[in-house]
């Protein structure tokens, strides 16, 4: 392996750039040449490399998004843009790729894989919904986030005595809700992964009015449903004012925790060590402290679970 590239897709998430940093040093480090992709699997298909050395990525760890940029391609989803892709690599003799990206941009480097380029995989997503990962980059950033507003609203939620119902992201899984409405003291948390149940919502509600409790925060995962539905379910239960938040995007921005900027460090240094290997068709994982690979079919097949136990725990703290 003398050429490799690294390319962010998808969704951008804080951290990004930390694991992009990693992979070009590494890379350096072993005397390899290495080439940024801009816009992910589009900047691919149409050969927008950039030569990067080690200034390239000089003062980008602190910084959320990622500075080669990101997009989505239908086009990639062909056989043909992937063909296409693949004939950009051989033409630039570049023999290993790493995927930085969500659950749609891991699908794609297992596909691109399958054409004969080596290609690691890393999972770079606020949402932490990838199988076989403790944690993807982005959402420990994400969570303090959501963690700080909750800071918020609950002082106004205090002062004015009222219930904020704050919708966080995370698509079609509740991780980013269960983390942050446990370190953040939520009262109830809706996530996609469990039906809600309002009545439940409301005597918890109505537990803590009675207990003297002044405000209340309940945490309600963007697959879920909406904050302002619930809003009215639970006005329709019960003679209470409530406010509504939707963070929305600013979720996604903003500089990246330490354990975000760790974790995409060492899954970047680890990807080039792969490459180096002659590995393919893998995703770097976090599982307990360690960084390990996970085959890339396993992490495109199935949904990643819930933590069963925290979210059992966080109805338990909230009585
Ligand atoms: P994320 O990586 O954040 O989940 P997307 O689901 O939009 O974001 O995927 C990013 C890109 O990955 C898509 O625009 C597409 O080019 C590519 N991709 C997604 N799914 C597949 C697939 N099944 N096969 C090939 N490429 C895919």
């Amino acid at each position: 392996m003398q050429k490799l590239a690294v390319l962010t897709s998808g969704g951008d998430a804080p951290g990004m750039n930390a694991a992009i940093r990693a992979v070009v040093r590494t890379a350096i480090y072993y005397n390899l040449e290495v080439y940024g992709v801009e816009r992910g699997y589009a900047g691919l298909i149409e050969g927008s490399f950039r030569k990067m050395n080690l200034g390239s990525v000089a003062d980008i760890i602190q910084r959320g998004g990622t500075i080669l940029h990101t997009a989505r391609s239908k086009e990639f989803t062909t056989e043909n843009g992937r063909e296409k892709a693949l004939q950009k690599l051989r033409e630039k003799g570049i023999e290993g790729l790493v995927v930085i990206g969500g659950d749609g941009s891991l699908r794609g480097a297992l596909a691109l894989a399958e054409l004969g380029v080596s290609v690691i995989g890393i999972p770079g997503t606020i949402d932490n919904d990838i199988v076989g990962t403790d944690f993807t980059i982005g959402f420990d950033t994400a969570v303090n986030v959501v963690v700080e507003a909750i800071n918020r609203a609950r002082d106004t939620a205090t002062s004015h005595e009222r219930t904020f119902i704050i919708e966080v992201m995370g698509r079609n899984s509740g991780w980013i809700a269960l983390q942050a409405g446990l370190a953040g003291g939520a009262e109830s948390i809706l996530v996609p992964e469990f039906p809600p149940d309002f009545d439940k919502v409301v005597q918890k509600l109505m537990n803590g009015i009675k207990r003297g409790k002044k405000h209340s925060i309940i945490i309600v995962a963007e697959g879920a449903g909406s904050a302002y539905e619930v809003s009215k379910e639970i006005e329709k239960r019960i003679d209470l004012e409530t406010r509504v938040v939707v963070l929305g995007h600013i979720q996604r921005g903003g500089t990246p925790t330490a354990l975000d900027r760790v974790i995409a460090s060492k899954m970047g240094g680890m990807a080039v060590e792969l490459l180096r290997k002659g590995e393919t068709k893998v995703m770097t994982a976090v599982t307990g402290n360690n960084i390990i690979t996970v085959p890339l079919k396993v992490v495109t097949n199935g949904k990643k679970a819930l933590d069963l136990a925290a979210y059992n725990l966080a109805g338990i703290l909230a009585i």
